[in-house]
């Protein structure tokens, strides 16, 4: 008897049988061209996830910070200014990390829970006239807080300006979960990792470059050898790696890519949207707030719900641990013991997020808050019930 039961922490995911087979392989000999049947594939797969037609993909033996590493370090030089808004923990973890890369950032304050700024990015890109701004950081979907910013709009700032900026998004919690139109929005750099809308364990770091990205990382200054793009596009141009790949993570990408295009990129998203209402709709029946300020901000993939005054959050995650052997998200930084999260990106149905909801529903009751047993399970079900699944194909 297994008493494993879904997770529901905004990644690691819940991971399907199918994907735990293919990352569970013998070795093969990574120079060959069997591995090249599986690189190129994967390859493709994600460009195809990322909706672009020409994106030079690169995965590396890493995670999505090794992602942000990999955009800052091959397209960028000592001193470059760049462009960031800090609306929650994993925007502020980038800043950090261009700032010890030497980067001059410059950052735009903003509220945890709002989306980003891109009217304010606008003005600073207009008023940029010297071009001094090389890069705009974006953080598509902000973890920490469940918000879902507007990429398309930040864009749309750049080339008000006529501004040469590259744009990096990190899609670490939306590709492969929420829509991502890489090439409709001129994205420079999109960055991912395996453990969230790829379904698959932590271990690569997912990123696509434009012909735009990949012609300033002939100029970009920063050192980089493990994360250097032109070493790995030598290494791929021979079925291989400048280092050992993680081969069976790679298998692994190459179903899950498969997997997603196969249920539709539409259906999908469908999907997440579909079981996010579902919680969002029993976090208003328990009477309480979402992190995030407007309905256009709510992401499909992580939920962050704020808890009454003077109560610590954090107490529900770890009861749900300790009593019910069941994990969601604690608050990150500014927000910590102020939201608990519920993720639900991944490998997920309804049915399992009915079940997340109801131990959420035991863990509010147990430690005495107002939370009727029931009230926010049947509110999902009625949300379920009344927008029947769009795609119910056999659980993979
Ligand atoms: C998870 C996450 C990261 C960090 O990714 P790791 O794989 O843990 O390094 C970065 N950005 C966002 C938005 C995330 O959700």
């Amino acid at each position: 008897m297994s008493f494993q039961n879904p997770v529901f922490i905004p990644g690691p995911t819940n991971i399907p049988e199918v994907l735990r087979k293919a990352c569970d392989m013998p070795t093969i000999d990574h120079r060959s061209p069997l591995f090249g049947q599986i690189l190129h594939p994967a390859r493709d797969g994600v460009r195809q996830v990322l909706k672009s037609d020409a994106a030079e993909v690169f995965i590396f033996p890493s995670t999505g910070t090794g992602g942000w590493e990999t955009a800052l370090t091959n397209c960028l030089s000592a001193g470059d200014k760049v462009l960031a808004a800090r609306n929650g923990m994993f925007s502020h973890r980038w800043i950090d990390m261009c700032q010890r890369h030497g980067l001059d950032v410059e950052v735009v304050e903003t509220p945890w829970g709002d989306g980003l700024p891109a009217d304010r990015y606008a003005e600073i890109l207009a008023a940029d006239n010297a071009h001094q701004i090389k890069a705009v950081l974006a953080t598509h979907n902000e973890t920490a807080t469940g918000v879902r910013s507007d990429i398309g709009a930040v864009r749309r700032a750049l080339d008000a300006a006529g501004h040469p900026a590259l744009l990096f998004v990190d899609g670490v919690s939306s590709i492969g979960s929420m829509d991502f139109r890489f090439d409709e929005w001129g994205v420079d750099v999109a960055v991912t990792g395996s453990q969230k809308g790829f379904m698959l364990p932590a271990g690569l770091a997912i990123l696509g470059f434009s012909a735009r990205a990949m012609e300033a990382t002939k100029t970009a200054t920063l050192p980089c050898t493990f994360f250097d793009v032109h070493d790995m596009a030598k290494g791929y141009a021979n079925n291989a790696y400048p280092y050992t790949p993680a081969v069976g993570l790679l298998n692994g990408l190459n179903l899950s890519c498969a997997m997603l295009l196969a249920e539709g990129l539409e259906n999908v998203f469908a999907r997440h949207h579909r079981i996010a209402e579902g919680v969002r709709a029993a976090v208003a029946a328990w009477g309480l707030d979402l992190c995030a300020t407007a309905p256009e901000l709510y992401s499909d993939t992580v939920s962050a719900i704020r808890t009454p005054k003077g109560f610590d959050a954090t107490r529900i995650v770890t009861h749900a641990a300790e009593t019910y052997g069941v994990a969601f998200g604690v608050g990150l930084g500014e927000v910590a013991g102020k939201v608990f999260r519920i993720g639900h990106l991944g490998s997920l149905t309804d049915v399992m997020a009915l079940s997340g909801i109801a131990t959420a529903e035991m863990c509010m009751a147990d430690l005495g808050l107002d939370i009727t047993l029931g009230s926010g399970v049947a509110a999902a079900q009625d949300y379920y019930r009344s927008n029947p699944a769009r795609t119910m194909k056999a659980a993979a």
